[in-house]
């Protein structure tokens, strides 16, 4: 059976916090927050579709901080959740919720069992301390780690978001963010390169030319080294980059926006890995093998890895494989 998530966007209006990214301070009263009753509304509206496609969904309340939300008004959106995990069990497989780390303890997860949810995800940023502070996020590596436990330790799933290209950041400082999340044993990992929106603090300190984050091609050769270093630990990314969003879209100043951002890392990998094997075996002739699945990240977007091979003086066909993820042979 499919999963897949229904998205429910809790946004924190009376958020203490001013992360130098977020704009929800500029979106607080054009978002409106759901009641508990349109959190039924939105389940009753998919329940059939789910069954007639057989698929279970997670409830994701999503927004960044679930459980810095009014303690009741949080409570009467899991007691709604709740209710359609019990009535629909096959449908509704689990309940989700992204959050701060400084708004993890033992009693709140103690209430977020109690309405049998299932996992919980940290939206982290960073794990350089210079790196928090300067973008403002008010917690420290260390909240991350403490959170991070008690997640685990109360069987919780973990999930870890970060950011890459944030205010003082450095690529050294994202690799040594995703070796901390590999050592907190992340369950999921969520990767986000920064977008500059309009109504911002990094919007001004953009606009003052103060700031500017990591280019698309640094964003992509790091975001790679990033799915790399998760995919060897066995932990998967289950995001990358923003959704496609018209509002993101319109608001954007600057950073690193794109729908297909997975699909150009992921063929950077195989440009990469083609080049390793090529320079291995020496030649400038080859037949790389792989499954047709792969074809598009084999040869990039707009034909881009077959493009820089050629000027590194590598030609290539390609045969297909089912089931082969890269093999090259010198011809
Ligand atoms: S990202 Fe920061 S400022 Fe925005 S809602 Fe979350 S904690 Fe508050």
């Amino acid at each position: 059976m499919k999963q897949t998530n229904i998205s429910i966007f809790v946004p924190h209006s009376g958020c203490p916090h001013r992360c130098t990214f977020c704009d929800q301070r500029s979106i607080s009263g054009t978002v409106k927050a759901p009641t508990a009753d349109d959190v039924r509304a939105v389940l009753d509206s998919q329940t059939d579709n789910l069954r007639r496609k057989d698929m279970c969904a997670e409830i994701a309340f999503f927004g960044g901080s679930f459980t810095g939300i009014n303690r009741a008004y949080m409570i009467s959106l899991l007691e709604a959740a709740h209710e359609y995990t019990v009535r629909f069990p096959k449908i509704y497989c689990g309940i989700r919720c992204s959050t701060r780390p400084d708004f993890i303890n033992e009693e709140i997860l103690d209430i977020l069992k109690k309405y049998c949810m299932t996992a919980v995800e940290l939206g982290a940023q960073s794990m350089n301390a210079q790196v928090l502070e300067m973008n403002e996020r008010g917690h420290s590596p260390e909240d991350v780690e403490n959170a991070a436990r008690l997640i685990k330790n109360h069987g919780f799933s973990l999930g870890l978001q970060m950011m890459t290209g944030l205010y003082g950041d450095k690529p050294e400082y994202c690799t040594e963010t995703a070796e901390r999340f590999i050592g907190l044993k992340a369950d999921t990992v969520r990767i986000y390169p920064t977008v500059i929106l309009e109504g911002t603090k990094l919007g001004e300190l953009y606009k003052s030319g103060e700031y500017s984050s990591f280019s698309f091609e640094e964003t992509v050769i790091l975001c790679a080294k990033l799915l790399r270093m998760f995919d060897e630990a066995d932990i998967p990314v289950i995001r990358l980059g923003l959704h496609a969003s018209t509002e993101v879209e319109s608001k954007m100043l600057g950073g690193v926006y794109h729908p297909a951002l997975r699909e150009i890392c992921e063929s950077r990998i195989f440009y990469e890995d083609m080049l390793a094997e090529m320079q291995k075996l020496g030649g400038n002739s080859f037949t790389v093998v792989t499954d047709p699945a792969n074809i598009s990240k084999v040869t990039g977007q707009k034909k881009e890895n077959r493009i820089k091979l050629e000027k590194l003086g590598y030609k290539f066909n390609i045969k297909n494989e089912k089931g082969t993820r890269l093999k090259v042979y010198a011809l």
